[in-house]
């Protein structure tokens, strides 16, 4: 399908040598990218297709602290302050907007999971407030579902996915980074025991100092330098949809989907935590480490032998630094939407809100999701590889929290002060045998 997602005038090649080398042009690679150019010093990021072209132009957009993974409530907030300054610096829409976030219910077991989450949450000050059955109701006008109960948080919002990476990058290169686009990071250059350089596919960068954001292929990349990375994708579908007026003009949150008011009218829309897993080897090498996420999710997700296991973030590939790498042979990850999907969303969309009879679906795409087995992301230096600093595995939330994330990786990378206390995302808990619990709130 072609590409949904605003385009930069990238550098035209790499520098032979820079202070600091981002791997991966979504919005955490972007953002840590932004960051350390900021501070004065001299960055390359090179992307192996397009800036924003994967996870973070096909997400949902939604901007949030509520609900989150206590361990993420900080990013979260300070992402949220960072998407309203860096708006005002860019001098561009990245459709950042306060609507309000909405999650409804059914059922009195999610009311339990969000109260005690709102008492866990409240020593942060996160603006957030539980809805009787009668407020659910008037927070999202013309549902013909019984909801129970409900929470809403009105200082959470959206971000427009295909606007704000690329407005990002352009933000970074005034600030003098260089951005290099159909660019693939083939690996790292060893001396002295630490990293000095990495080779791309249009030649070396001489560097100490590299940030690995590059989403779905973190394990792939690792893999290749002897480094274990946990991670899984799950292919999701989304969609928007023609304009229609009422219900919402923030976003809502139901059991069986979700959906934002966009810019031109219409909706975008997710499924719930459903998706598709398809089997490949790298997910065969880590089943035992995501089976309590799988099990509690089984129903929602569905399994197959797909191309995964020959072609993609997942497959068994071995290549040499000299040679065309899997990275570049799959310049934009692009799943395929599910149709059937798509249809039991819009179903679900006039059960719930009869008022919208007629809606339509006017465009939808997949986009592969990296998980990591207790969905938290792993922003943290790499032991095995003095001078990497590894940012992936944010687990279908790491858009909103894109600006804190990318600070943080660059605050690790140059030995500033963490911006968040670091210590939640360590790589180490994923393969030490700490983590043994599936994903919390995510
Ligand atoms: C359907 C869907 C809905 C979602 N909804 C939300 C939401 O509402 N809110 C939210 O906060 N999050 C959401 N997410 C999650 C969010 O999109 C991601 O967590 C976030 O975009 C991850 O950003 P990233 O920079 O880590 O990865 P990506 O955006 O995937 O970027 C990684 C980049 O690295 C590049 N790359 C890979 N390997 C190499 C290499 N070797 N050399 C050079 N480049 C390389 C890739 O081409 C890619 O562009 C959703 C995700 C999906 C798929």
């Amino acid at each position: 399908m072609p590409l949904m997602v605003d385009r930069i005038t990238p550098t035209p090649k790499p520098p032979p040598a820079a202070d600091v080398v981002v791997i991966g042009g979504g919005i955490v690679g972007v953002c840590a990218a932004l960051f350390a150019a900021r501070r004065g010093h001299s960055v390359a990021l090179v992307e192996k297709g397009v800036i924003g072209g994967e996870q973070s132009s096909r997400n949902w957009g939604w901007v949030r602290q509520q609900n989150r993974d206590i361990a993420e409530i900080p990013m979260a907030q300070h992402s949220l302050r960072m998407w309203e300054e860096l708006q005002a610096e860019t001098n561009e829409d990245l459709g950042f907007r306060r609507k309000g976030l909405v999650y409804v219910t059914r059922s009195q077991a999610d009311v339990a999971l969000w109260e005690n989450w709102a008492q866990v949450a409240k020593p942060f000050g996160v603006q957030t407030r539980m809805l009787s059955a009668k407020e659910t109701q008037e927070m999202s006008p013309g549902s013909a579902l019984p909801w129970v109960g409900g929470v809403h948080s009105p200082t959470d919002g959206r971000a427009e996915p295909r606007l704000a990476c690329p407005a990002l990058a352009r933000l970074a290169m005034r600030h003098g980074a260089a951005i290099v686009e159909n660019c693939a990071a083939r690996g790292l250059e060893m001396q002295g025991g630490r990293v000095s350089g990495v080779v791309t596919e249009m030649g070396t960068i001489r560097t100490q100092s590299v940030i690995c954001a590059n989403g779905a292929w973190a394990s792939m990349f690792l893999r290749h330098h002897g480094v274990s990375l946990p991670q899984a994708s799950i292919r999701a579908t989304s969609f928007r949809t023609s304009p229609v007026a009422g219900v919402t003009e923030g976003g809502i949150s139901t059991p069986k989907f979700t959906f934002r008011r966009r810019e031109d009218g219409g909706f975008t829309v997710g499924l719930s935590g459903r998706g598709r897993l398809e089997i490949a080897p790298q997910g065969l090498r880590y089943a035992r480490e995501f089976w309590p996420m799988f099990k509690s999710r089984f129903d929602k997700i569905s399994i197959r032998l797909g191309r995964s296991f020959i072609e993609g973030p997942e497959a068994w590939s071995k290549w040499s630094l000299d040679q065309v790498s899997p990275f570049e042979r799959v310049r934009v990850l692009d799943p395929a939407p599910q149709q059937s999907l798509i249809d039991q969303a819009l179903a679900a969309i006039v059960e719930a809100y009869p008022q919208l009879a007629g809606i339509r679906a006017v465009e939808s795409w997949g986009g592969a999701i990296d998980w990591t087995p207790d969905g938290l992301p792993v922003i943290a230096p790499i032991a095995a590889l003095p001078g990497f600093v590894l940012a992936a595995g944010f687990s279908g939330h790491g858009f909103g929290t894109g600006p804190a994330s990318g600070h943080l990786a660059a605050d690790l990378a140059l030995g500033d002060p963490p911006i968040v206390d670091p210590t939640p995302f360590r790589h180490e808990r994923l393969i030490d045998g700490t983590v043994a619990k599936a994903p919390g709130m995510v």
